[in-house]
């Protein structure tokens, strides 16, 4: 594996669960038993009714581009070789909307309102980012 040189995530006790998932192919996040709703980031409580009983699970991993920005300016040197990229805003299936970059379409090409799956990146040997293509 060639040697990963951008900023990686902070892997923690609550966010495991999160990245343990990408590392399987899937896009786990919060689940409220109480009220059914879904949440991310990652927190204590469900955002709509306050319950503590939240679960991890599986979402589809589906959704639509909400919208994108592409960035030209070099804020770390890890990202030199790729400017202009995509950072992209997806409306989850689930109802949540993630911060991800859409992977496999060019730039010019990208359009709000496609539809995308979940492709996840394995960057190192034990860490896997979100990333989503178009479907
Ligand atoms: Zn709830």
């Amino acid at each position: 594996m060639e040697e990963y040189t951008k900023p990686l995530p902070i892997r923690d006790e609550r966010s495991a669960p999160f990245f343990d998932g990408l590392l399987d192919g899937e896009l786990r996040l919060q689940h409220c038993l109480a009220c059914d709703q879904w949440m991310w980031p990652v927190t204590l409580r469900c955002r709509h009714c306050l319950s503590d009983q939240l679960e991890w699970k599986a979402s589809a991993g589906k959704g639509t581009l909400y919208s994108f920005a592409l960035v030209h300016q070099i804020y770390h040197p890890g990202f030199a070789d790729e400017i202009p990229y995509n950072v992209a805003f997806v409306d989850l299936d689930e109802g949540v909307r993630v911060t991800t970059n859409i992977v496999g379409t060019p730039n010019d090409e990208l359009a709000i309102g496609s539809r995308v799956e979940l492709a996840t990146e394995l960057v190192t040997h034990d860490m896997a980012l979100a990333k989503f293509r178009v479907v």
